[in-house]
């Protein structure tokens, strides 16, 4: 299975992602924290994405799809992915396409878990006094819900039209979201 979750930032597609790729067996590859282990090794690649991190702003696709690119060569990849935080704009869609087509493989779907922008909102406040991620202040989380309605929403539309799109409700328990996800999915788990 290769799959993508998306949703907008306070979603809650980390943890599901979490879930869902163990009960597939297939590695959680999350753009966000592969750049948050870079940033915490203060790696050269960890030195430029905070830049654009802690901005609320996206890090740029040329730096991000080399990062990915890697990423899928490991051989963990060979059964299928999850990935989380990726596309998430036009031209990085372009590039997982190549990459994949490129291996003669293709995505067998594409998960929006959808949300209620007040409740993402309260979300990220939530997790932002818990965590205290440095892109959790009030003006970042603002400007981070910007960047994906105009850059990463579009996306939804791109992949419904290729047939790839299932939504889920990204409402209520975290147990009750997974179970909605298991079943639009057919996962055995
Ligand atoms: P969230 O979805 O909760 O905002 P993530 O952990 O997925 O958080 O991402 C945190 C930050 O990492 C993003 O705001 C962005 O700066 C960067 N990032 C993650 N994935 C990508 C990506 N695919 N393209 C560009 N930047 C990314």
């Amino acid at each position: 299975m290769r799959l993508v979750i998306m949703g907008p930032p306070g979603a809650g597609k980390g943890t599901q992602a979490a879930v869902i790729a163990s009960m597939l067996g297939v590695p959680h590859i999350s753009t966000g924290d592969i750049f948050r282990a870079n940033v915490s090794q203060g790696t050269p690649l960890g030195v430029e994405a905070r830049k654009y991190m802690d901005a609320g702003e996206y890090v740029p696709d040329g730096v991000t799809n080399a990062m990915v690119r890697d990423r899928l060569t490991h051989d963990d990849c060979r059964p299928g992915f999850l990935l989380d935080g990726y596309p998430r704009t036009v031209e990085q869609v372009g590039e997982l396409n190549a990459m994949l087509s490129s291996a003669a493989q293709h995505l067998d779907g594409v998960l929006e878990l959808t949300v209620d922008l007040d409740e993402v909102v309260a979300r990220l406040v939530r997790r932002a006094s818990e965590q205290g991620r440095s892109d959790d202040t009030e003006d970042v989380i603002r400007r981070r819900l910007e960047v994906y309605f105009e850059q990463t929403a579009p996306l939804i539309e791109m992949y419904r039209s290729q047939g790839l799109l299932v939504q889920v409700d990204g409402l209520g328990e975290i147990a009750d979201v997974t179970g909605r996800i298991v079943s639009a999915f057919a996962i055995e788990d």
